[in-house]
């Protein structure tokens, strides 16, 4: 079992799954670009580093939860990044949400230097992040996925090996593509229902128990007041940002148009996300599609 886990990237999602790994008795070394993000993990009980080495001077395994491509390319292959900072036999997992081509990538620039990387992007949100209650979608050689098991058992409640390097991520992006679809539908529908004078509450009580029922609505609904705490309760603050959504169907339209797959709901919604993400919406929780949707009736 790993005793030191060095954890990088403390965001919505990176600090309460760091908490926990606290919480459960790992030895954890913290590191963000944020400083404060660090500071609010050593108020919890984790050591503090102040750079991408020093958190991995020791590390038996480090976890990353990172934004995008570049931010994971730039922390793991710099010249004093994570590869050449890391001891020999250390197990590396990245969590954030990436093209799923990179992974192979690392693996083969981890294998260079005698270290095992895997990928394990991550489901749930935020609120999952915090009870420990994640999916997790893992690609890699099944001996470092048994072995990075207990550390994802401390973050989350589901698990699946989906296979090799990349397949995480594939199954990561197609997850998000249909989230990004059942979160428009889902505020399609709950507008048109408000609109015609349905209680928000009773209609997504007809809903969460009726053929339309899905995550998005039953777990996260977008409209304001139908579930307390969720992002849309508290004015679309914190949660999944629409510049993360925006990525991630992103990644699912570059896959799709690498082997000629057509996605004509993927299409619409990204449109609609990008649109969000230039009119000022860019740091919301992305089920402020319904405040768009509402806004425009009456026009
Ligand atoms: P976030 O923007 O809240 O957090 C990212 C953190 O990484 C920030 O604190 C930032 O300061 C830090 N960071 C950036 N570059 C860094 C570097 N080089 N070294 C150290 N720290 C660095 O993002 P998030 O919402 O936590 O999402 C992280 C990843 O998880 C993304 O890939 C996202 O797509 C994925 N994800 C998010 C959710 C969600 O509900 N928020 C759910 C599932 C998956």
């Amino acid at each position: 079992l790993f005793s030191q886990v060095g954890f990088i990237g403390l965001g919505n999602m990176g600090g309460p799954m760091a908490n926990n790994l606290v919480k459960k008795n790992f030895k954890v070394t913290v590191f963000d670009t944020d400083a404060k993000k660090r500071t609010a993990l050593v108020a919890n009980g984790a050591h503090e580093s102040n750079s991408l080495k020093e958190v991995c001077e020791n590390a038996e395994c480090i976890v990353t939860m990172l934004p995008a491509n570049q931010h994971v390319l730039d922390a793991y292959t710099t010249s004093d990044g994570i590869l050449k900072s890391v001891p020999r036999g250390c197990t590396l997992i990245d969590c954030s949400t990436i093209d799923y081509q990179i992974p192979k990538k690392l693996a083969a620039l981890a294998k260079d230097m005698e270290v095992n990387f895997i990928e394990a992007p991550v489901s749930g949100g935020i609120m999952a992040a915090r009870e420990g209650r994640l999916s997790f979608m893992v690609g890699g050689e099944g001996e470092i996925v048994e072995k990075a098991r207990p550390i994802l058992e401390a973050m989350g409640a589901k698990f699946v090996h989906c296979g090799g390097h990349g397949s995480g991520q594939a199954a990561k992006m197609c997850n998000n593509l249909l989230l990004a679809i059942s979160m428009a539908g889902v505020s399609e529908a709950m507008n048109l229902g408000i609109k015609l004078g349905l209680d928000a509450k009773k209609l997504a009580a007809v809903i969460n128990t009726s053929s339309g029922e899905c995550w998005s609505s039953r777990v996260y609904n977008p409209v304001p007041g139908v579930i307390d705490g969720v992002p849309s309760s508290k004015n679309y603050e914190g949660g999944f940002s629409v510049t993360l959504m925006v990525k991630d169907l992103g990644l699912a339209e570059n896959a799709a148009s690498d082997k000629g797959v057509k996605l004509p709901l993927g299409d619409q919604v990204t449109s609609l996300y990008r649109h969000l993400h230039e009119n000022g919406f860019s740091g919301k929780d992305f089920s402020v599609i319904y405040k768009y949707l509402e806004s425009l009736a009456g026009k």
